[in-house]
């Protein structure tokens, strides 16, 4: 598998992330999926988070 944390476009980063985590939050997962952890999620996470954060700024104006 290659690293899908470089330098691509951002919104599409994005987009991945928040399809991951739609994966996990409805309880699908995914193949990397393991019981205790998931690397998939743990990559996803900081990401959706940053957006997010950056997203509330942008509003408070
Ligand atoms: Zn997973």
């Amino acid at each position: 598998m290659s690293r899908i944390d470089e330098p691509v476009d951002r919104a599409f980063t994005i987009e991945v992330a928040a399809l991951v985590e739609s994966a996990h939050t409805t309880g699908r997962g995914c193949l990397y999926c393991t019981p205790g952890d998931c690397e998939r999620q743990a990559w996803a996470r900081p990401i959706l988070a940053e957006h997010r954060q950056k997203r509330a700024a942008a509003c408070l104006r």
